[in-house]
């Protein structure tokens, strides 16, 4: 196994700039996730590192080597595709031999490997079928299982159970996490989807328009984002924005067209949390997690009167979506609580936990200094 090292990697498509400077380390062993929306250069990146793309600026390393012009079959990694790209007239074991015949493997050692691979993946018994005549998440057993056999140092894969449904994506979620531990194998894995990022990657690198926004385990990104687009893509529901300024010790919420204005005073974390936050003119906006807001009793300390706009009933949970000076918040509460439409509630914000941007800079006040 190896560590993976991409420096300053640009990657130009005629006019477009699809990777735009990025920088990010992969350990040897981790499993790291590249996360972000269509378009932000994710496949790009993955595809320069197994050198189906050359790169137009920047650095690869994959261990101690340099490889960044090398060709795919120098670099010791094994790709899987989104699409299961199996050879329809081989049967399972077959398509699972061929990468290693390509490279002229002895019989025994192919046998061994092929039987490693199809125990791991839970397909002995489907060795002797051809690929139509298996269900999609076997077949991307299968795939999964021409990479394995290779033994390669890294594995790279572009989201390989976008093509699912969605209950055997959250199935195969849990397999390919448990497959890279009881490999060890460095392993990047695409993906635009927050949940599987956040339930599988030991680390997740969050990007967006060509550029690296954050890397860091999902802990740390779901609780320290350093920007707002961090904040908004990881966690469902999103994080609750609302813009405001600072006045001595509180925050007077910016309303929306027609709403009154609403103060927030700062308790003794919100104070100690914001101690570096301008006062006056600087935009900023407040980002609150759903479950960061609880109800109260009328008179608590702290506590803002908001309108019960929409209850959204979700089976384990309830999102209840109140007006604030006339933003939206989603307050995420137990499914037993069920508030009528219009109701005048209490909610109260844990300051400790919430974030202030720079509107301008987009950057988190706290990750800032
Ligand atoms: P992602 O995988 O994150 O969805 P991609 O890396 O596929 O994003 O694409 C990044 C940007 O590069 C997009 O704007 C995309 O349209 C563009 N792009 C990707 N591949 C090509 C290509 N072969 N030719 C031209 N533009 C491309
Ligand atoms: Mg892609």
């Amino acid at each position: 196994m190896a560590s993976v090292r991409v420096q300053q990697l640009i990657k130009k498509y005629d006019q477009v700039v699809a990777v735009k400077g990025m920088d990010l380390s992969v350990e040897d062993g981790e499993f790291m996730v590249f996360l972000g929306p269509s378009g932000c250069g994710k496949t790009t990146t993955l595809r320069c590192i197994a050198g189906l793309e050359l790169p137009d600026g920047g650095t690869i390393k994959i261990g101690e080597e340099e490889v960044t012009h090398k060709q795919p079959a120098e670099r010791d990694i094994a790709f899987v595709f989104q699409s299961f790209s199996l050879y329809p007239h081989m049967t399972v074991r077959e398509n699972l031999s061929f990468p290693l015949r390509a490279v002229k493997t002895a019989q025994s050692v192919i046998d061994e490997r092929v039987m490693m691979a199809a125990r791991m993946l839970h397909i002995t018994d489907k060795l002797d079928r051809k690929p139509t005549q298996l269900s999609g998440g076997e077949q991307q057993r299968v795939t999964i299982g021409r990479a394995i056999v290779r033994r390669p140092q890294v594995f790279l894969m572009d989201e390989p159970l976008s093509a699912l449904d969605a209950k055997l994506r959250t199935e195969m979620r849990a397999e390919i996490k448990k497959l890279q531990t009881d490999l060890g194998a460095t392993t990047i894995y695409v993906t635009h989807d927050q949940l599987e990022a956040m339930s599988m990657g030991d680390r997740i690198a969050i990007m967006y328009g060509g550029l690296l926004q954050q890397a860091g385990t999902p802990m740390e990104v779901y609780d320290n984002p350093r920007n707002l687009f961090v904040a908004g893509f990881i966690g469902s529901p999103a994080m609750n924005f609302v813009p405001c300024t600072r006045s001595g010790d509180s925050l007077s919420l910016s309303p929306a067209e027609g709403a009154a204005a609403a103060s927030l005073g700062l308790d003794s974390d919100g104070k100690g949390r914001f101690a570096t936050t301008p006062t006056g003119d600087t935009s900023l906006v407040l980002g609150v997690r759903p479950e960061d807001v609880a109800f109260v009793e009328a008179g608590t300390p702290g506590s803002l009167p908001v309108r019960v706009e929409v209850v959204e009933l979700l089976g384990s949970e309830n999102i209840i979506n109140v007006g604030l000076a006339g933003h939206i918040v989603k307050v995420r509460t137990t499914p037993t609580f069920r508030p009528t439409l219009g109701q005048t509630l209490h909610a109260r914000i844990n300051q400790s936990r919430s974030h202030l941007f720079n509107k301008q800079t987009e950057l988190n006040i706290n990750a800032e200094r």
